[in-house]
């Protein structure tokens, strides 16, 4: 996909960004001026001086009650000058909470363009890329209507529904109508029987986010047989009643395949599912997934999966707007560093300390300073945010021409306290990584997790839910759990934790042993649906690192296997 962009383009884009980001706030002013928003701090004028001195750094929580006027039915000039014309309903991330954004077609204009910016990077980096198939799973849902009656949905799902989705679907394994599929197990099934069919020409293997990757590969291991006899019958299942799905992959199916039939199954009934992608789609080159934030969680099932390929985490963007692409798609998940670019969105940035705390000096794109970190600020196009925080934290690693890269650091707020430490994402993706080697030397791989603060016992102590994962299939479906094992990881998780942490831990004694809840395989599947069932969106869904809601942590207490916890104080 070229879509008219090539490197030219980033060129310019990078070289000139403080141009560019002052005609991008000019525009946005002089459309905007005379919202009653705008106008309580501006009085109408487009001056961004005073926009800086005047307008307030707000949270969404502060520009709610204007969204929600809005989506009663109010007349949208009272935040925008261009007409609404839907709204994204953002998945939200640490604990699950959704907000919803109005916005207008140049938020979907801007994501093509990213997106279509991303595949000339990739090109350049991957050989064959361009000529190769991408298997890159989506899902879409139901689109429902706001009061004023104007469309709610997550913004993938509009933009894969919308008229600049289908010029990115060209070199895709699976017909356009497939990701349409309201029902996501046949359209998951239907991608991955395309996928199957067409396996040598399959260049790249993804998903927007990696939990959904995850799923898709335990939907393979239940339903493998099924399409393997697909492929040798040459008849798509009769549960696959969509009508669409089943007349354009019908054709893709072709005529029965024993050959490929055989070889699915050979693959498939080996013990070990070391590597499956791989073996089933052999020229794959990446895994196009994000894996960087909290989504670093899935790396260890990923590279497991597919045998180390490299994992590609393309692009940084989110419902208020696209901020940037990774120029280094083969980097390591964890040199991956986003580059901005200065056209999509007017973007400030709060100065904050390592802790996150905001140190209020407040500056712009090409401002920034390389090691710091900082809090992004967007004042987009479609009107309804001005100075808002996102509510990420990044660090600045470089410079590509004139314009900033920025290593995701984590989301803002503290995700677990049980007394008064402040774990951030970040410490508990740490404290994971370290503990996964303790789990690799038995043979475990860690396929789903999240985590909560149980403040009902005193003192209270963290509660980490893990899927887990033989890499050897040893004949029996149960999971054998080494007692020795598990405890060990509880415990390297603690020393992996802050100093705060392990001090409160142990001299203190004001937060007691860290447990591990192993649960049952298939409950992370089981809590992607109950918050898919609750109006996320399957390709925006990242599981969230903590769980606060009592239903959802329902979901998982329903199934757990066993308990260990920690037996020694962490180290100081
Ligand atoms: P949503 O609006 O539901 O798409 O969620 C957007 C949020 O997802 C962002 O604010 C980030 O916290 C997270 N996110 C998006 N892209 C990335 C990325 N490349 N790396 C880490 N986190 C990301």
């Amino acid at each position: 996909m070229s879509l008219g962009c090539d490197f030219s383009v980033l060129e310019e884009l990078t070289s000139n960004a403080k141009k560019i980001q002052d005609n991008v706030l000019d525009k946005i002013l002089k459309t905007n001026a005379n919202t009653e928003y705008l106008h309580r701090f501006l009085e109408g004028s487009s001056d961004k001086e005073l926009f800086k001195k005047n307008v307030p750094v707000v949270s969404y929580e502060d520009v709610k009650p204007y969204i929600d006027r809005v989506a009663n039915g109010e007349p949208s000039d009272i935040i925008s000058g261009e007409p609404i014309t839907t709204f994204n309903r953002s998945s939200g991330t640490s604990s699950g909470n959704q907000k919803i954004y109005p916005t207008n077609n140049i938020y979907f204009e801007n994501l093509l363009f990213g997106y279509a910016l991303s595949s000339v990077v990739m090109s350049k980096h991957v050989d064959g890329y361009k000529q190769g198939k991408m298997m890159i799973f989506r899902f879409t849902h139901q689109i429902s209507p706001t009061p004023c009656g104007l469309p709610i949905a997550p913004a993938l799902t509009s933009f894969t529904k919308s008229k600049y989705y289908s010029r990115m679907a060209k070199n895709s394994t699976s017909p356009y109508v497939v990701a349409l599929c309201p029902d996501p197990k046949q359209s998951m099934y239907c991608q991955l029987l395309c996928g199957l069919v067409q396996r040598d020409e399959v260049v790249s293997v993804g998903t927007t986010f990696p939990s959904v990757l995850v799923q898709i590969v335990h939907f393979l291991e239940n339903y493998w047989k099924e399409l393997s006899s697909n492929i040798r019958s040459g008849h798509v299942s009769d549960w696959i009643t969509d009508l669409s799905c089943r007349d354009s992959v019908s054709i893709i199916l072709g005529e029965p395949n024993a050959e490929l039939a055989d070889l699915i199954e050979k693959e498939c009934r080996q013990e070990s599912w070391q590597g499956i992608i791989t073996r089933l789609w052999p020229k794959t080159k990446c895994i196009e997934t994000i894996v960087t934030g909290t989504m670093s969680q899935h790396i260890p099932a990923l590279d497991y999966y597919s045998n180390k390929l490299p994992l590609v985490s393309k692009v940084y963007a989110s419902s208020e707007a696209f901020y940037g692409l990774n120029l280094n798609p083969l980097s390591k998940p964890q040199h991956v560093s986003y580059t901005f670019l200065p056209n999509m969105s007017y973007f400030e940035f709060i100065h904050v300390d390592a802790d996150g705390e905001a140190t209020s000096e407040i500056v712009d794109l090409v401002d920034v300073k390389l090691g710091d970190y900082y809090e992004p600020l967007v004042t987009n196009y479609s009107g309804s945010l001005h100075r808002c925080k996102v509510g990420d934290i990044l660090q600045v690693t470089g410079f590509y021409n004139n314009t900033p890269q920025f290593r995701f650091v984590r989301r803002k707020n503290t995700v677990l306290c049980v007394d008064v430490e402040p774990t951030t994402e970040e410490d508990i993706s740490k404290a994971l990584a370290r503990a996964t080697v303790v789990l690799e030397s038995s043979d475990l791989i860690l396929t789903g997790f999240t985590c909560y603060g149980d403040i009902s016992t005193v003192p209270g102590h963290y509660v980490f839910y893990v899927e887990l994962k033989a890499k050897v299939n040893n004949g029996t479906t149960v999971l054998q759990l080494d007692n020795k094992v598990l405890v060990e990881y509880c415990c390297v998780m603690e020393e992996s934790l802050s100093g705060i942490y392990r001090r409160l831990r142990g001299d203190e004694g004001s937060i007691g042993a860290l447990e591990i809840r192993v649960v049952q395989k298939g409950t992370f599947d089981s809590l992607m649906e109950f918050f898919v069932s609750r109006g996320s969106s399957i390709s925006q869904y990242k599981t969230p690192i903590c769980i606060k809601s009592a239903e959802a942590l329902q979901v998982l207490e329903d199934k757990v296997l066993a308990r260990f916890f920690s037996d020694r104080s962490p180290t100081l």
